[in-house]
C-alpha cells in the first residue's frame, strides 16, 4: 500500500478530480482524528492533549501542496460545532487550526526543509521555529475564540492553553516526521540480516511499549519509573535505521501511550487524567526531539563517510592515470639511457622508479579501499601452495633489506584454497610492516603452522610493538598508532584494514599478539582446501 502511495505522489495529476478527492481525504482523516481527540478528557472540553489532525494536515500541505488548506478548516469547523462549539467558536477554531498548519508548511518550505530530516539544520528548523510557532498560532487562535464565546472563563484560559499547545507539539514533532520521512519507501533490498535486526527491534518496541505505557495508568497508583525503558530500542532505533527507524518507533510508541490513556479512562475520574497526560506528552516531546536529532547526526555521518569513500574512490583513479603514464616514459626513458650507457642518468631513473612504485603501491591500496566499501573487491578461487608463495614473497623482500634476515621456520606441504595474489599481498604488508616497524631489529621471522583444519601463518618482529589499547583497532580503516616520544613512521594506515579484509573473505582470522618495546606477531589463519 505504501509503495503505492509513493507511485501516487509521484504521479500525481492536478486534474480537479483528484484534487477535490485529496480535499476530501484529508477532511476525513482530520475530522475522524479530531473526533477521537476530543473524546479524551479534553481539557476546558477542546484542548485535547492527543490532537493527531494537526500532524496529518501539515504532512499533507507539504507533501500535496498548500491548496488542500480547505479540507482542514472544514474538518475543523465542523468537529468542534458537532462537538458542542458556538458557530462563531467553531469558526475561529476552524480558522486557527488552518493557519496552524499553513505556518508550519511555509516556514519549513520557505527555508529549504527536507522531508528525509536527514540534516540536523532540517531538525532544529522544525523544533525551533516551525512547531513552536504554528502550535503558538493554532493554541493562541483557538483559546482565544473559546474565551471570546464564553465557552470557558480567563481563570482557564493558560491550562487549556497549555494542553492545547502540548497536544499540537506532540503531533507535529510526532506524526508529521512520520508521515514525511515514510512518504517515500525505502528503495534496494534488505539483507536477511538487516531483517531480523529490524524484526527483533519490533519486538523490543512493542514489549516495551505495553509494558511502560499499557501499565502506566494503573488505577492502583503503583506507576514506578520505568518510562526511561523506551529510550535503549529508540536510541537502537535511530542509530540504526536513521530518521525512518526514529520515527517510526516514536510513533508506535505514541499509538501505545494513546491506547493505555484510551484504556485508563474508565479508572481516572474526569480531568484527572489530563494531568497525567500532560506530563507524558512532554515526556514524548522531549524523547521525540531526542530520537529526531540523534538520527540526523547520524544520517550526517553516513552522508560524510560516503562523501569520503567517493572522494577516495576518485581521487585514486584519477591519479592512476597520469600515474601510469609517467611509469611508461620512465621505462622508455630507462631503456634509451641504458643504450646510450649514461650510469649517471640511469641512477636518477631508477631512483625514480623507486618512488614511482611507492606511489603506484599506495594508489593501489586506495583503490582496494574503495572496493571493499562498494563490495567489489573480487577473488578468485585457486589452490594455493602457502608454503611456496611464502619464499617466494620472502625472497622478493629480502633483495629489498640488507638490515633485516627474514626466517621461514616450518614447512606445511599444505595448500588452501584462495587467491594467490591477494594472499601474497598480506604477506608482502605483513612483512614490510615488520621491517618498518623494528628499526633496530635485524631478525624476521615467519612461521608456518596447522591445526586439522586450519593453516596459520605468523610473521614476528622485534621492534616497536603495539600498545595494547591500540591492538583491536589497528585493523581498522585509517587506523595508526602515534606515540609522541617515537619517531614518526610514514602510512596512511590501511594495508593492515585490507589485509583483514582479505582474510576475512578467505574465511579466515587475523589477529595480533604485541609488547610495546619488545615487537608483534601478526598471524592469520586460513581454512585447509577441503574445509573452507
Ligand atoms: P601503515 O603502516 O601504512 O600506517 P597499516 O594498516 O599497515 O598502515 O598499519 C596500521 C598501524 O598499525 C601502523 O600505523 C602502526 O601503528 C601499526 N602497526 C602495524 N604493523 C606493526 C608492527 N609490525 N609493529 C608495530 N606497529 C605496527
Amino acid at each position: 500500500m505504501k509503495l503505492k502511495f509513493t507511485s501516487y505522489l509521484a504521479n500525481r495529476k492536478n486534474g480537479y478530480f483528484s484534487y477535490l478527492a485529496e480535499i476530501i481525504a484529508l477532511f476525513a482523516i482530520y475530522f475522524s482524528t479530531a473526533k477521537l481527540g476530543l473524546s479524551l478528557d479534553a481539557v476546558s472540553r477542546f484542548a485535547t492533549l492527543i490532537w493527531l489532525p494537526v500532524g496529518f494536515a501539515i504532512a499533507a500541505l507539504l507533501l500535496f501542496g498548500y491548496r488542500l488548506w480547505p479540507g482542514i478548516i472544514v474538518g475543523a469547523f465542523l468537529v468542534n460545532l458537532l462537538h458542542g462549539a458556538p458557530l462563531f467558536v467553531a469558526l475561529g477554531i476552524g480558522i486557527g487550526n488552518t493557519l496552524e498548519a499553513l505556518v508550519c508548511t511555509y516556514l519549513l518550505k520557505r527555508n529549504g526543509f527536507s522531508y528525509s530530516l536527514d540534516h540536523l539544520r532540517d531538525v532544529l528548523l522544525l523544533v525551533l521555529l516551525a512547531m513552536p510557532l504554528s502550535a503558538i498560532t493554532g493554541a493562541t487562535i483557538g483559546v482565544s475564540s473559546l474565551f471570546l464565546g464564553k465557552v470557558i472563563a480567563s481563570s482557564s484560559y493558560y491550562l487549556t492553553w497549555e494542553a492545547w499547545w502540548t497536544g499540537d507539539m506532540i503531533s507535529i514533532l510526532i506524526l508529521t516526521p512520520f508521515l514525511l520521512t515514510w512518504s517515500k519507501w525505502p528503495r534496494g533490498k534488505t539483507s536477511i540480516k538487516r531483517s531480523a535486526e529490524i524484526g527483533i527491534l519490533t519486538l523490543l518496541v512493542l514489549a516495551v511499549g505495553l509494558i511502560v505505557f499499557l501499565g502506566l495508568f494503573h488505577a492502583d497508583e503503583r506507576r514506578y519509573p520505568i518510562t526511561y525503558l523506551v529510550f535503549p530500542p529508540l536510541i537502537w532505533a535511530s542509530w540504526r535505521f536513521g530518521q525512518r527507524g526514529a520515527t517510526a518507533a516514536m510513533f508506535a510508541f505514541s499509538i501505545l501511550a494513546s491506547v493505555g490513556t484510551i484504556q485508563a479512562l474508565a479508572s481516572f475520574p474526569p480531568g484527572r487524567l489530563s494531568m497525567s497526560l500532560l506530563l507524558l506528552q512532554s515526556f514524548m516531546g522531549i524523547m521525540a526531539v531526542t530520537s529526531l536529532i540523534l538520527a540526523a547526526v547520524m544520517a550526517e555521518r553516513r552522508e560524510l563517510e560516503q562523501r569520503k569513500d567517493e572522494f577516495i574512490s576518485m581521487v585514486s583513479h584519477e591519479l592512476k592515470t597520469p600515474l601510469t603514464t609517467i611509469q611508461g616514459y620512465t621505462e622508455l626513458l630507462h631503456a634509451r639511457f641504458a643504450q646510450q650507457g649514461n650510469q649517471e642518468a640511469l641512477l636518477s631513473i631508477s631512483k625514480m622508479a623507486t618512488q614511482i612504485a611507492k606511489l603506484s603501491k599506495l594508489i593501489a591500496d586506495l583503490l582496494d579501499i574503495s572496493k571493499i566499501q562498494a563490495g567489489r573487491l573480487a577473488f578468485a578461487k585457486e589452490p594455493v601452495d602457502i608454503d611456496l608463495l611464502v619464499r617466494e614473497v620472502v625472497e622478493d623482500l629480502q633483495h629489498t633489506t640488507s638490515q633485516h634476515q627474514i626466517s621461514i621456520e616450518g614447512i606445511e606441504q599444505r595448500k588452501i584454497v584462495g587467491d594467490r595474489e591477494r594472499l601474497g599481498q598480506v604477506l608482502i604488508n605483513l612483512i614490510t610492516n615488520a621491517m618498518k616497524f623494528s628499526p633496530r631489529a635485524e631478525r624476521i621471522a615467519v612461521h608456518l603452522s596447522h591445526t586439522h583444519d586450519t593453516l596459520t601463518v605468523s610473521v614476528q618482529d622485534f621492534g616497536i610493538g603495539i600498545p595494547k589499547a591500540h591492538q583491536q583497532m589497528i585493523f581498522e580503516r585509517f587506523y595508526r598508532v602515534y606515540s609522541d616520544q617515537d619517531r614518526t613512521y610514514p602510512g596512511l594506515g590501511i594495508g593492515l584494514y585490507i589485509a583483514h579484509q582479505i582474510i576475512e573473505r578467505h574465511g579466515g582470522k587475523m589477529w595480533v599478539e604485541s609488547v610495546e618495546g619488545q615487537g608483534s606477531t601478526f598471524s592469520f589463519s586460513l581454512p585447509l582446501a577441503g574445509e573452507a
